[in-house]
């Protein structure tokens, strides 16, 4: 009878280590093959090349050979170990989008100017990247590629994404020749192409749906991410005639604003179609564009988003768990963002001059400042102004120039 139970009790631990052991290894296979995790599961339609030059060699600790990461990869997608992060790095006037998959793999939307390569870089290290397993280089702009090189010298690079179009710039010549000597190849972003599908976890590219365009911004590839029940859209440059293009689910919660939220971008349709919650507008501080548009801001104001900028808050970071979205600032209220210091009597501002009061129009006296290169017209004191101030009288530039969104010049 002790004998009986004596057996028992081996043959009963005998199972628990096992079950115990197996579930170790579970685990450890998971943490080991999920940093860079690799080759996406699912190769797309497009994927010419099936291995993208590896970025999980930089995980050396798995023992897991090639085999059972296939097997891994499919494990994953109902088990994602961290959230959605996506970082709207403050590169000034230009984009970089740091995107940390639920999955553990990482992505890289531009890398803002060549004068921004350590930015990024730094950045990405403080935020414990060890690798890029999808480089996406929205569109040949300097503002949007010009750190790209440094970046692609600097990490192990998984896949790479960029539209068929070229130009003649040195930087985009950086970018082919970084790309070249790392062995990676171009994976041609347009409409159709999958970057990833797992359950829960989706990334599509929506344009270029064209095959010409006449400016280069309306090539940008145009990015739609579906985590669970929250979603992103990264429009790169596009504009309007890009945005008028997509077809398709593009009912998103996060708008990436297109082309630093000029007024070529972002019309009243394409935001009744993409309905954002938020809108990110990555756009360098007093730039000389004038850029955002006070269109732009208008209309998303009219539509509700809640507006983010890195000019005026840095770095944006927008989390979700797959069903709350958080953001690591409040939104730019469009009021308030408009100091509209009513004008002091006392300051120098829009003096009618006097020695003109002989003059009809009451209009024609007022003077407004304008830049050497910028769009808008100021009141004087605009922060705007700083670089540059040519007196313009009011009703003159009205004609070629906007209202500053900043000072709010009258008009
Ligand atoms: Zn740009
Ligand atoms: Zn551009």
């Amino acid at each position: 009878m002790k004998k009986l139970f004596a057996l028992t009790l081996v043959l009963i631990l005998t199972l628990c280590f096992a079950a115990c052991s197996n579930d170790g290894n579970r685990i450890n296979s998971q943490t080991a093959g999920s940093p860079p995790a690799s080759s996406p599961a699912t190769p797309s339609p497009e994927t010419t090349s099936a291995t993208p030059a590896s970025s999980s060699t930089q995980t050396t600790a798995s023992p897991a050979p090639p085999a059972n990461q296939t097997a891994l990869a499919t494990d994953i997608p109902t088990a994602f170990s961290a959230d959605l992060t996506v970082h709207f790095i403050n590169v000034g006037q230009a984009d970089a989008i740091l995107v940390q998959l639920p999955n553990t793999q990482t992505m890289l939307i531009d890398g803002g100017n060549k004068a921004d390569s350590n930015t990024v870089i730094n950045y990405l290290h403080s935020n414990g990247i060890s690798a890029i397993d999808y480089l996406i280089a929205t569109h040949p702009h300097e503002d949007h590629i010009g750190g790209l090189p440094a970046v692609i010298n600097a990490f192990p690079i998984g896949s790479v994404y960029m539209p068929k179009v070229s130009t003649t710039t040195q930087i985009f010549e950086a970018l082919l020749t970084s790309v070249d000597n790392k062995g990676l190849a171009i994976h041609t972003a347009r409409a159709g192409v999958n970057i990833i599908a797992i359950p829960g976890l989706q990334v599509d590219i929506l344009a270029p749906v064209s095959n010409s365009y006449a400016d280069l911004n309306d090539w940008s590839a145009v990015i739609k991410l579906q985590y669970q029940n929250t979603s992103f859209l990264f429009a790169g440059d596009a504009e309007s005639i890009s945005e008028n293009e997509l077809t398709g689910d593009i009912d998103v919660d996060v708008l990436k604003v297109g082309h630093h939220g000029s007024d070529s971008s972002t019309t009243a349709s394409f935001l009744q179609k993409t309905t954002p919650a938020y809108a990110v507008i990555s756009v360098g501080k007093d730039n000389t564009y004038g850029l955002p548009d006070d269109t732009t801001l208008a209309t998303l104001s009219k539509y509700g988003v809640k507006v983010y900028r890195t000019d005026e808050q840095g770095t944006i970071v927008i989390t979700s768990d797959g069903n709350n979205i958080r953001v690591n600032q409040d939104p730019v209220p469009y009021q308030s963002r408009a100091p509209s210091k009513p004008p002091k009597p006392s300051a120098s501002t829009v003096e009618p001059s006097r020695a003109s009061q002989i003059d009809s129009s009451p209009a024609q006296n007022i003077t407004v400042y304008v830049t050497a290169t910028g769009a808008k017209y100021h009141r004087d004191g605009c922060r705007y102004l700083r670089k540059s101030k040519i007196p313009i009288p009011l009703e003159k530039a009205k004609i070629t120039y906007g209202p500053c969104s900043v000072c709010h010049p009258p008009q």
